[in-house]
């Protein structure tokens, strides 16, 4: 009640920016065939936002619903936990996300339960990569061993559970390697990870290094898709936070609008990215979203502000852009604010909240 009375205004008012992706490093110990973000230039740490950088550009934001922490593999900064606090501080977010690729398990283990610890008002969201079993996970992902990482990681942050702000999740990316195989890992994640409370699959998106990755058969996401919606009956497909049924209605109605969104090759609902959402990349580039490649500015030339960067005659052109629909793309992040900010879509939401109420509701009376 307290988030949905504080961001209520930003329904109306696209004012702020309400969510933020922040790649806190470009450097990853995988090679995954899909990565559009990995970077072998050597030089590339140099280049990272300092800790007191991050702090300056934090303070220049208010609070945030949604911080998403990327990359790269976040946890190969060894300031991660600091980086959590400063956000934790300055801009309180309700929800706090941390993907990870899952190939250090203690180092993942330390890092989450500090920062779990030292953010309890927000909850914190750790995200484990899993796109096949064995050594297809292996394959996709370039490094041999990875999936038995993974379980050494879930093993291992499952204990985290204790804490009543962690959330632990799975994501698999949908792509061309696994297309075939992506229903034997949602059911190898619901029968051997009983811990998981979300299992989410992301679309293949943006400039693959294997451009094959993105040869995806439409009709075999939309099956998963559905499958996705079938699991809800199971304690797998839902959060366990406040609002956890809200944001499982906006999970279908999203999974829907993407499968159509691809099939149509066009925009179907308005993009809120620039106005409520912003990505800002290890260097300090400023973006309106993970896709479009036309910067908004550079945090180390624009003294750290983030409104100073938005009010610039560029970004003002871009989100212009933005509004006027001249892009599409299927990124599911996006896909959250457009659905929740965007009052004409409460009626599908509300219809599918409904249905998950009376779901529950008839499951309750057969147990
Ligand atoms: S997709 Fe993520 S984990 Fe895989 S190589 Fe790229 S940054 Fe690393
Ligand atoms: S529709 Fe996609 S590509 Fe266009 S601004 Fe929104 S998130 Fe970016």
């Amino acid at each position: 009640m307290r988030y949905f009375l504080k961001y209520t205004p930003y329904i109306f008012r696209k004012s702020r920016v309400i969510q933020l992706t922040f790649f806190v490093t470009r450097r990853c110990n995988s090679k995954c065939s899909f990565c559009f973000y990995l970077s072998q230039e050597p030089e590339v740490h140099e280049k990272e936002l300092s800790l007191e950088e991050i702090e300056r550009f934090s303070e220049s934001m208010g609070e945030l619903l949604w911080l998403l922490f990327s990359g790269g593999e976040v946890f190969l900064r060894d300031d991660i936990v600091e980086i959590a606090k400063v956000f934790y501080r300055n801009n309180r977010p309700a929800i706090l996300t941390l993907p990870t690729n899952a190939l250090l398990p203690e180092l993942i283990y330390e890092r989450t339960r500090e920062i779990v610890k030292s953010c309890p008002e927000s909850v914190v969201v750790l995200k484990l990569s899993l796109d096949g079993i064995g050594g297809e996970h292996d394959a996709i992902r370039g490094v041999r061993g990875n999936f038995e990482k993974v379980m050494e990681t879930y093993s291992l942050v499952k204990e985290l559970l204790r804490y009543p702000n962690f959330e632990l999740g799975v994501n698999t990316v949908f792509c061309s390697a696994n297309q075939d195989s992506i229903m034997e890992v949602l059911r190898f994640v619901e029968r051997e990870m009983p811990e998981i409370r979300t299992h989410t699959v992301s679309l293949v998106r943006g400039n693959p290094r294997d451009t094959g990755m993105k040869q995806v058969d439409l009709e075999k996401y939309r099956e998963t898709i559905s499958f996705l919606e079938r699991k809800l009956d199971s304690r797998h497909g839902s959060y366990s936070f406040a609002g956890s049924r809200l944001k499982t209605a906006q999970d279908i109605l999203q999974r829907r609008l993407i499968y159509e969104t691809a099939r149509q090759n066009r925009r179907l609902i308005p993009c809120y990215a620039g106005r409520l959402n912003l990505v800002v990349t290890e260097n300090g580039d400023v973006y309106p979203c993970e896709i479009l490649s036309e910067k908004l500015g550079n945090l180390r030339e624009s003294g750290y502000s983030i409104p100073r960067i938005l009010e610039s005659e560029r970004a003002k052109r871009v989100i212009g852009d933005i509004a006027s629909g001249k892009c599409h793309c299927t990124h599911e992040c996006y896909f959250v604010t457009n659905i929740l900010f965007n009052p004409a879509m409460y009626p599908k939401l509300l219809g599918e909240y409904i249905k998950l109420f009376r779901k529950k509701k008839s499951n309750g009376s057969r147990e």
